[in-house]
């Protein structure tokens, strides 16, 4: 059972739904990407069913709040869990070294001394780096950077038990320096901030992100069969994934998937 638990499917400043974030699933073992904007992540992980006791690697794909603040209430929780023996084990942080500096900073100002002592004892930080790959809830995962401007992000790629390759790409557009590693793959997971419609209303390229279209073009020239919008502006959640769905059909040939928060796509 390889599973995509979608926990969040909004942009940076959303409210009618979480910021981007999900959980992989290989059989009973869980792989958190990304955290949201904060505390809401807990409430999501528990709404899909999952115990924080079995997630015990996080990956972060950089330092915008969007993707960042949730990890402080997590550690917040598993530090105070962990010598209660509610929480078993270590959690294992996948960043660059700049989130990790930014995470070590506010935890030692802000935590209690009793969570900071459990905290340098039990989360292990790997500081990941440009196709370093690691074994990761059973599946060999490799980080991809994904050359966004002015700041590090890391995306990676990895092949699913059913031999399918499963890729993500953070919140910004696919680099042309990734367009081999991407081409003929299975999943892509991309963001998308607006229908092509509303360019000149958000203008998405001005802060690094796409249109339906835009997304839809790119995915279809490098023959993606499956791919999944999220990170979008809210300001027509009621009616996002039927007309998102209907503009990247006009581009794209594969699937397409435009998911609520809390949905579960099956890989
Ligand atoms: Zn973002």
């Amino acid at each position: 059972m390889e599973k995509l638990l979608v926990l969040g499917t909004g942009g940076g400043l959303t409210t009618k739904c979480y910021n981007t974030c999900f959980l992989l699933q290989n059989q009973d073992q869980y792989f958190l990407v990304d955290t949201g904007a904060g505390a809401q992540i807990l409430n999501q992980i528990q709404k899909a069913n999952v115990t924080l006791n079995q997630v015990h690697d996080i990956f972060i794909s950089h330092k915008h709040v969007d993707h960042l603040l949730g990890i402080f209430p997590l550690l917040r929780v598993i530090c105070r869990d962990i010598p209660k023996n509610k929480y078993q084990g270590n959690v294992n942080l996948y960043c660059a070294k700049e989130v990790h500096e930014i995470i070590e900073r506010f935890i030692l100002d802000t935590f209690h001394d009793v969570h900071i002592d459990v905290y340098y004892k039990n989360v292990i930080f790997h500081e990941i780096e440009n196709e370093q790959e690691y074994s990761i809830i059973g599946y060999q995962v490799k980080m991809l950077d994904l050359y966004p401007n002015k700041f590090i992000e890391f995306g990676f790629q990895t092949k699913l038990n059913n031999g399918k390759v499963f890729t993500f790409l953070g919140d910004v557009p696919c680099s042309e320096k990734n367009v081999d590693k991407i081409r003929n793959t299975d999943w892509v997971c991309h963001e998308v901030f607006c229908r092509e419609a509303e360019n000149d209303l958000f203008h998405p390229h001005q802060i690094n992100h796409s249109t339906v279209k835009d997304v839809s073009q790119a995915m279809q020239d490098l023959d993606v069969k499956n791919l999944v919008l999220w990170h979008t502006k809210d300001n027509c959640i009621e009616e996002r994934k039927e007309l998102y769905t209907k503009e990247a059909k006009e581009y794209f040939k594969g699937n397409i998937y435009v998911p609520d928060d809390l949905e579960v796509i099956e890989l």
